[in-house]
């Protein structure tokens, strides 16, 4: 993946086939390049059958792995991986159950018939024998709902845009990850882009819809890369195009490249992107599935989402209620970032608590300090303190405890953190990225960074504090879409939890 060729993988992995060459091993040694597993602190080497994992930082340990494991049979015990931290299960505190990432690492991307060895477009032969009707039942039953932090049900939605007449439909994949701290969605489509086409193909023929559209920020090079290369093998084995697997059921697939425009990830902003027009989100209603892509009912699902069809189609509805909590069907994939011992993805079943991840999956707080807070569902999220910890994650979390589950981001801050130097960098954040339409987000953003970058000089008064929360108030009730109104989350939590961190930056109490 992206990070791990940022780390050298490539030349590790061509020094890796020298070697094998000069001792000549290739005739025993093949090197398979996939994608990184979601936990790691450098290049991962997995070799199999041994399953001995190794993490690689030099090309001087990739020599010592071939001449000690490889030529000699021998673990070298510095570079290995504890497993623990690769291949959650036995030792593990938190079980890591894998749908959407279960061929992440495992297959090469690059490689359709990987995929099809692991039951690949065995979900789409299936839905083409089924009904259009029973594949959108199956998808209700399963009770899976949007992993990109609307947690709106997928089998609801593909039922309206089922319903709507219409000459054409489209079904849209919102890849179009720039939440910071998340980068799951990248993960999914660079290490398994065959799950993504085929899960749309799927949602295609349920719905009625003959034309697809990924919509993936351009900076995502690897991704765009693996995906490209998957619809064309597609269109090769006759997964895409003209009358699928005999069916008589034609779907095209394309790719659109965003401009890393994070408003652009809203439904409708992301839909004007496509249709060549500034991103800027639509009024609502009408909602896609009724007018959508050029004014045609459009399914939009995010990569994550989508990941899990056509494991629900294979195992069917009842096995995925099995897993995560009666309300929330199913796994989440979670991007754990911030002060950990261990940071990367992690997919676990929804209901997780949020010290399970902290601690189970990411090792605690780096260097034992103090944990001070956590921003869980991403930028706008909310900031917790250390006492919400056993808060469980899921789709309930927020209405229950008010803590968000949004696109599985969960940030840990340590207590070498100031509050409203965390504040400002969020604010700056809505500020740069909002896109100008409407006068609350534009304006309310850009004083809420001048409230409060005087506040970080201990230049501010107990009236900017007071105008601080009323911006927050205002913005939200009268933004135009999801940006602008869920500014007030971050900074309301942030000002109730550690209020008196605000009022020490206020000059008249100093
Ligand atoms: Fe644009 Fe912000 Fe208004 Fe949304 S809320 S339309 S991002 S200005």
């Amino acid at each position: 993946d992206s990070n791990s060729i940022l780390l050298g993988a490539r030349e590790f992995a061509n020094y890796l086939r020298t070697l094998i060459k000069e001792y000549n091993l290739d005739s025993l040694v093949s090197v398979l390049e996939t994608v990184a597993i979601g936990a790691y602190d450098g290049v991962v080497m997995h070799v199999l059958p041994d399953d001995v994992y190794y993490v690689v930082k030099s090309k001087e340990h990739v020599k010592k792995i071939v001449e000690e494991h490889l030529l000699k049979g021998r673990q070298v015990w510095d570079l290995t991986v504890d497993k623990s931290k690769l291949k959650p299960g036995e030792k593990f505190q938190v079980k890591e159950y894998r749908i959407v990432t279960r061929n992440i690492g495992v297959i090469d991307p690059k490689n359709i018939e990987e995929y099809i060895a692991r039951d690949g477009y065995f979900a789409l032969s299936k839905a083409l024998q089924m009904k259009p009707e029973e594949i959108i039942n199956e998808i209700k039953a399963s009770g899976l709902r949007g992993r990109g932090g609307a947690g709106f049900p997928t089998g609801l939605k593909w039922e309206f845009t089922a319903k709507a007449q219409s000459d054409q439909k489209y079904i849209v994949c919102n890849a179009d990850e720039g939440e910071p701290g998340t980068f799951k969605d990248r993960l999914i489509m660079e290490g398994d882009p065959h799950s993504i086409i085929e899960a749309m193909i799927i949602a295609g023929y349920a719905v009625g819809a003959t034309k697809g559209y990924i919509y993936i920020r351009g900076e995502y090079y690897n991704s765009v890369e693996n995906l490209r290369k998957a619809i064309k093998d597609a269109y090769e084995y006759g997964f895409l195009g003209e009358n699928i697997l005999g069916s008589g059921f034609n779907f095209d697939l394309t790719v659109r490249l965003g401009a890393g425009a994070y408003v652009c990830g809203e439904e409708t902003a992301l839909l004007e992107s496509i249709e060549g027009k500034a991103g800027r989100p639509r009024l609502k209603p009408p909602y896609p599935p009724q007018v959508g892509l050029f004014g045609k009912p459009t399914v939009i699902n995010n990569v994550e989402t989508l990941a899990n069809v056509p494991q629900i189609i294979l195992n069917g509805a009842e096995w995925f209620r099995s897993i995560g909590t009666p309300n929330s069907p199913g796994t989440k994939v979670f991007c754990l970032v911030g002060d950990v011992n261990r940071r990367g993805m992690v997919e676990l079943p929804m209901g997780v608590t949020v010290r399970e991840v902290l601690y189970g999956f990411g090792g605690g707080i780096k260097g034992g300090r103090e944990l001070k807070m956590v921003q869980t569902g991403g930028l706008a999220g909310t900031f917790i303190g250390p006492d919400k910890l056993d808060t469980p994650l899921d789709y309930d979390s927020m209405k229950n405890y008010g803590v968000s589950l949004g696109s599985g981001v969960i940030l840990a801050i340590d207590d070498t953190h100031c509050a409203v130097d965390i504040a400002l960098n969020v604010m700056e954040f809505f500020r740069h990225e909002s896109c100008g339409k409407c006068t609350p987000c534009r304006e309310g953003t850009k004083v809420a960074c001048d409230i409060l970058e005087k506040m970080t000089k201990f230049q501010g008064t107990e009236e900017d504090l007071k105008y601080l929360e009323q911006i927050a108030y205002v913005t939200a009730d009268s933004s135009f879409c999801g940006l602008g109104q869920s500014i007030n989350v971050p900074l309301l939590s942030l000002i109730n939890n550690f209020r008196e961190e605000f009022e020490a930056h206020i000059k008249d109490k100093i």
